[in-house]
């Protein structure tokens, strides 16, 4: 108590400025005390300031520390006008960093990156390490403190930061991006006031990135404020089951039989009514909810599952959608397993849908290792929306797959347009060298479907099998189907 309050007497006394007066008060020492005197003046100011200035760039250690900092800088009615500014700095994809080089790694790289910042900033300047792994920078405090000057500071940060690192195990390149707010632009004259707008401005950043740089402004606050109320309003709606599963049904060409069903989100808004996958998925990955969301999918597939198995209906397999933040999960194999034996089903009835776009952009080792787990668990996995995503022979090689979904842009009007048919027969003959099997997306039409029937394509799904349905619906399609298979047997046993 006594130490922070002197730190504190230190921090506010002992500013860099006051540095301009060790000759005038050495001088006075030596009419007054003499040479004795002069010596321990010209030593012992400096470095009371020098410390004071240290224990201030050192101080606080957490926001709470910097928070109060801050409250003394704008509440110090001594600081004739004087104002501050700060600056919070996070890397761009700390998840990917930590995924490519281990998490001891990066915090060599904290360490190296906040060494880097201090050396670069001003003396007075504080430099914290947040609790979430971001750095964040007070100013020491200024007369003026104009956007230029920000922006200007930003860039050094980032210039310092993004120079290459030399580590034990190999050279690191990193990305920031940073958030400012100048003091008097804070909505409230308070320390976390000031803090939370440049953690908004360093989300803003962080969305634009990598190595953005944004200046706080209400507006990001009230976009982050409709933001936040739509991420709890999501949340409540996964843990409420307004979110639910609706099932599409695969067709072999071959047999004519199912061949699984593919588990699509919809969202049942009390007021808003269904909503697709397209009118909240996005959110629902920006504010980091993948993993709730895919919970309620497989359990709702699983739990669908189970109850044909118990009615006797005959689905193979049914598909759920995962995306890139949910497949570098590393727990994800063992969460699916536990899953699957929690149902008492075994893990071939269960397909892994990863998108094209995942396999051909993701440099996660996570990812990767991830999918292999779940090929050897003896899950199916199908590349969805294949022919968008550009993905090479060898990173298609590189997963273990089962199937490649043929995206819907190559299926349209393929019966008449024989563009499309030959664009479908290249990817059958691709298919059939990589030893998969294909589905064909989005068929509209029984003579789309006749045709790729002809063309070799293994399985379909769209409209013109059925349209997305609620579980309890797509019981009762499975029970049409399963009348209309029986139907010939039926009228075989009646004829004789
Ligand atoms: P997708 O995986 O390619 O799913 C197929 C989409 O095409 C679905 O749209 C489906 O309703 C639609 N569709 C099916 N047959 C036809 C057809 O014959 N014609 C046309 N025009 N459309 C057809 P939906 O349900 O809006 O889903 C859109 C996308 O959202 C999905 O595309 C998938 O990428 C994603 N998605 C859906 N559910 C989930 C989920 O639970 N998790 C994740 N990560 N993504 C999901
Ligand atoms: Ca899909
Ligand atoms: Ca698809």
């Amino acid at each position: 108590m006594i130490k922070t309050t002197l730190v504190r007497l230190l921090a506010s006394v002992c500013r860099a400025e006051f540095l301009v007066f060790v000759p005038a008060l050495t001088l006075a020492a030596f009419w007054y005390g003499g040479e004795g005197a002069m010596v321990v003046t010209a030593l012992a100011v400096p470095a009371l300031v020098l410390s004071a200035g240290l224990v201030v760039a050192l101080g606080g250690g957490r926001s709470r520390g910097l928070v109060a900092e801050f409250d003394r800088v704008l509440a110090d009615k001594d600081g004739l006008g004087r104002t501050t500014g700060c600056f919070v700095i996070q890397f761009d994809d700390p998840a990917g960093l930590i995924d490519r080089h281990g998490r001891s790694t990066q915090t060599e790289i904290l360490a190296r990156c906040n060494d880097r910042i201090r050396s670069a900033m001003r003396f007075g300047d504080t430099l914290t390490i947040l609790e979430d792994g971001s750095l964040a920078v007070m100013l020491a405090p200024v007369f003026r403190l104009d956007l230029e000057t920000m922006i200007q500071i930003a860039g050094r940060i980032q210039t310092v930061v993004q120079l290459p690192i030399d580590l034990r195990a190999g050279t690191v390149h990193v990305t920031c991006s940073i958030g400012f707010c100048q003091g008097r632009r804070a909505p409230e004259a308070t320390g976390r006031s000031l803090l939370d707008a440049a953690q908004i401005a360093v989300d803003e950043a962080r969305r634009h990135g990598p190595g953005a740089i944004r200046a706080f402004s209400l507006d990001m606050a009230r976009a982050k404020a409709s933001r936040d109320a739509l991420r709890d309003e999501m949340q409540q709606a996964l843990a409420e089951g307004q979110v639910k599963a609706h099932f599409q049904p695969q067709l072999s060409t071959d047999t004519g039989g199912i061949s699984g069903m593919e588990a699509l989100a919809r969202w049942h808004h009390p007021h808003r009514g269904c909503l697709l996958p397209g009118e909240f998925l996005p959110a629902i990955e920006a504010n980091g909810l993948s993993a709730q969301l895919s919970e309620v999918m497989l359990r709702e597939a699983l739990t669908a599952l189970a109850s044909w198995d118990r009615a006797g209906f005959v689905v193979p397999t049914v598909s759920v959608n995962f995306s890139a933040a949910e497949l570098g999960d590393p727990h994800l194999p063992e969460r699916l397993k536990w899953e699957l034996d929690r149902f008492d089903l075994t893990a071939d009835r269960l397909t892994i849908e990863v998108l094209e776009t995942v396999v051909a952009t993701s440099q996660s080792d996570t990812i990767t290792v991830n999918i292999a787990a779940l090929a050897a668990l003896g899950c199916g996995v199908d590349l969805d929306d294949f022919g968008t995503g550009n993905a090479s022979i060898t990173s298609i090689r590189r997963f273990a797959l089962r199937r490649l979904k043929i995206d819907r842009s190559f299926v349209t009007g393929v019966d008449l347009d024989r563009e499309q048919q030959t664009m479908i027969a290249a990817v059958q003959s691709l298919a059939e060298r990589l030893g998969l099997e294909t589905v064909a997306e989005g068929v509209e039409t029984a003579a789309e479907h006749a045709m790729l029937a002809q063309l070799g394509c293994g399985h379909v799904q769209g409209y013109a099998v059925a349209r997305p349905m609620p579980a309890e619906e797509a019981s009762v399609w499975l029970e049409r189907m399963a009348i209309r298979a029986s139907l010939p047997h039926l009228l075989a046993s009646r004829a004789r």
